[in-house]
């Protein structure tokens, strides 16, 4: 079995990776690890940034302590960085890399804002402008990096990257997801991301596509 350590805290996101993935891989979160260095995500792109968590946690990871459990002795660990966010056309693509703090980027806090303050700036910004000119797709990049004291190189990382195409809606609908689901429109669908059900939405999703490059990646070594 091989063990991929998701670099990640979102419990939504750890969820959806898990049910994509299935049971054939162990994906402990960095809930596991709570004394793992806080990783500053300040590139200017998503690759940038899921290289970066990927390598900063699997050099940690391999320097500081071994993954627990018995699939660290038996098989592969990888660390799983996925760095993802919303394209908006009509706002020259933003907010990209500011996905998850971009209500936050105008108080000057630091941290992230809530999925709540996030849409409500995204609605306001597009406030007037038509269904035609409100096109948008979440981009998802996904970074494997090996966790080892001998086998690989440092700084071995593999990039993956799958994007869905659609639109941002008028107002939110819908209960599911997380982030901006409540306002994507998928393509080819009158529903939002958090009207469908887990299952459609990993079915079509910039993090489903970008995992099953991959995971064929992945497979193909095997
Ligand atoms: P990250 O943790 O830096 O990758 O932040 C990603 C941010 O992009 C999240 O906090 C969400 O705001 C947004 N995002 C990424 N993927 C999704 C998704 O599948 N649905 C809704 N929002 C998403």
């Amino acid at each position: 079995m091989r063990t991929l350590v998701l670099a990640t805290r979102n419990r939504h996101k750890a969820e959806e990776i898990r049910a994509l993935l299935g049971p054939e891989y162990r994906c402990p979160t960095l809930a596991d690890w709570p004394d793992a260095p806080p990783v500053i995500e300040d590139g200017e792109t998503f690759a940038a940034n899921a290289r970066k968590k990927a390598l900063c946690l699997a050099g940690w990871l391999g320097a500081a302590c071994p993954p627990p459990g018995p699939a660290s002795a038996a098989g592969e660990v990888w660390v799983l960085a996925d760095d993802s966010g919303l394209e908006v056309d009509a706002l020259d693509g933003q907010p990209g890399v500011h996905s998850a703090r971009f209500a936050a980027l105008d108080s000057g806090h630091p941290g992230n804002a809530t999925d709540a303050e996030n849409n409500a700036k995204l609605l306001r910004l597009l406030a007037g402008v038509p269904a035609e000119r409100r096109g948008a797709r979440f981009r998802c990049v996904v970074a494997l990096a090996p966790v080892s004291r001998s086998r690989a190189p440092a700084g071995e990382v593999h990039l993956f990257e799958g994007v869905c195409e659609g639109w941002i809606g008028f107002a939110p609908r819908g209960e599911g997801g997380f982030g901006y689901d409540p306002l994507f429109h998928p393509q080819g669908l009158d529903r939002t991301f958090a009207e469908l059900s887990p299952q459609e939405k990993n079915r079509i999703s910039h993090r489903a596509r970008a995992l099953a490059r991959m995971r064929a990646w992945l497979e193909s070594r095997a």
